[in-house]
């Protein structure tokens, strides 16, 4: 991606265009190198001055970037352009002076999109308050059992920049796009696009539930073909209804019950399209059995109908959909199933960090004893609790902020026995996975399904689910 050409895929000069990049890091320092090789000047700013952020500053400086650590609030002068990381809050400084200097913010998925060639490949794009990893993957999968080229990019994998710069080749994207990334993304136009699920989450960052929905809407916007929303989820019909799209874009509901026509759902263990078919007033495809689907859990069922929506709405044949399903695997700590101890089963779903995901989790099982706790990030647990209080056979509370969790279960479920583990050692998921052990009987599942961060014990769900599955291993 050197200094190859000085206009970008829409034949726009950057020629001289000084250029803000707003935190240096994962998409920071690419943007500066490819808006450096564009012809722009452009100066990094960062808050941070660690020997990691000089190191990354030391190797931009030497291409002839100007970097400057330990102050991204001041907007340097002459500024044409702000291109932010998506994490970076809309309400820091840096923003309010570039509003009132009339300069245009972009994020890392706004540069992409503005730096795609003619001819590039349709997006097709997902986001939700969770399973947007899970159902890019299973989008990517069923795109390519179709003989697509195709990547999963995004918030995963293959970088958007990379994806649209490099010299690999797409038909279409399956695009992960978090509400951070959607809320710097103003002209981003998907070809179709998904909200799985919409629950609080991130608020503080978007200062409210209104806020945060808005930006997850942003997805819809301009959408050509479709706008895939989840029938029991109202709030996400509502942003198809608000969506301003291009003249015969639908709405596409998918649901785990009987379709209706223009909605892909479940009939007797079968996945079916009554959108995409001739004559859906009295037709429905059958797409793929529900045992297709991997883990077949329900939310995860809603995954895969969310997924075949967006591939149907491109024009892929329903073989490559169930095809495409078989060939799919999560990711670790989703729902894996990590060994049978005693006739139970340890199931590590450590990415439920939020209350929404582990009440999908709990809903997948009749007799749990649950794991949870670490740090609440200002959740409430008293509607998790409520709702899955019938199908626990007790829990074992772990972390910072497990009381939180310890009070919900005392007001909805006071009969449910809780192990109340004040322990944040190395040894404390093996202790945890030995209490559940003892509460668990034949035919049980002990789930770790945390709702909460990890960061209070560990460096991330990653090794919070690692640490569980060791346990587990240790007790087999
Ligand atoms: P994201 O990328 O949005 O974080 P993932 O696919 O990584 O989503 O899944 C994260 C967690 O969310 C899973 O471990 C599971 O607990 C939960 N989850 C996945 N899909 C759904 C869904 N459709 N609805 C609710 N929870 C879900």
């Amino acid at each position: 991606m050197g200094s190859r050409q000085v206009t970008d895929g829409q034949g726009l000069s950057w020629e001289g265009k000084h250029v803000t990049v707003a935190g240096l890091g994962v998409s920071g320092v690419p943007a500066a190198k490819v808006l450096h090789g564009l012809g722009a000047r452009v100066t990094v700013v960062n808050d941070g001055d660690d020997p990691r952020a000089r190191e990354q500053a030391a190797a931009l400086e030497a291409l002839g970037v100007t970097v400057r650590l330990g102050d991204g609030a001041t907007l340097p002068d002459g500024t044409d352009l702000i291109v932010t990381a998506p994490g970076w809050k809309p309400d820091k400084p840096l923003f309010a002076a570039a509003a009132e200097a009339g300069v245009d913010v972009w994020g890392d998925v706004e540069l992409a999109w503005r730096l795609r060639g003619p001819g590039a490949a349709p997006w097709l794009c997902v986001t939700g308050t969770n399973g947007k990893t899970t159902t890019t993957q299973m989008l990517a999968s069923i795109l390519k059992a179709a003989g697509l080229r195709t990547a999963a990019v995004g918030n995963i994998g293959v970088s958007l920049l990379d994806a649209v710069l490099g010299d690999e080749e797409y038909d279409v994207l399956a695009v992960e796009l978090s509400s951070y990334q959607l809320h710097w993304a103003p002209s981003l136009r998907a070809h179709s696009a998904a909200v799985l699920n919409l629950a609080p989450d991130h608020l503080d960052w978007h200062g409210s539930m209104e806020a945060y929905a808005r930006d997850k809407g942003r997805v819809y916007e301009g959408n050509r073909v479709a706008c895939v929303y989840n029938v029991a989820d109202k709030a996400t019909e509502d942003l198809v209804r608000e969506a301003d799209v291009e003249e015969g874009c639908r709405a596409i509901g998918f649901t785990l019950g009987t379709p209706a026509p223009s909605q892909l759902g479940v009939i007797d263990g079968i996945l079916v399209d009554r959108a995409f078919v001739e004559n859906r007033q009295k037709n429905a495809q059958e797409l793929a059995e529900v045992t297709d689907v991997t883990p077949p859990a329900p939310h995860n069922i809603a995954n895969a109908l969310a997924a075949a929506a967006l591939a149907r709405a491109f024009g892929v044949p329903p073989r490559a959909v169930r095809d495409g399903l078989r060939a799919f695997t999560p990711d670790a700590h989703r729902i894996a199933h990590v060994a049978d101890v005693d006739g139970v089963a340890y199931i590590d779903d450590s990415k439920a960090t939020n209350t929404h995901a582990a009440e999908a989790s709990l809903a997948a099982y009749p007799s749990i004893v649950w794991i949870a706790g670490g740090l609440a990030k200002g959740a409430t647990f008293d509607e998790l609790v409520a709702k899955s209080a019938p199908r626990l056979r007790g829990a074992v509370l772990i972390g910072a902020d497990r009381a939180l969790i310890a009070e919900a279960l005392a007001r909805h479920a006071p009969e449910v026995p809780v192990v109340d583990l004040d322990r944040t050692d190395t040894g404390a998921m093996l202790a945890a996975v030995q209490e559940a052990r003892r509460l668990a009987r034949a035919g049980d599942t002990v789930l770790l399904a945390p709702a909460c961060a990890s960061m209070d014990m560990f460096v991330n769900y990653n090794q919070r689910g690692d640490a569980f599955a060791e346990a587990v291993r240790e007790l087999a």
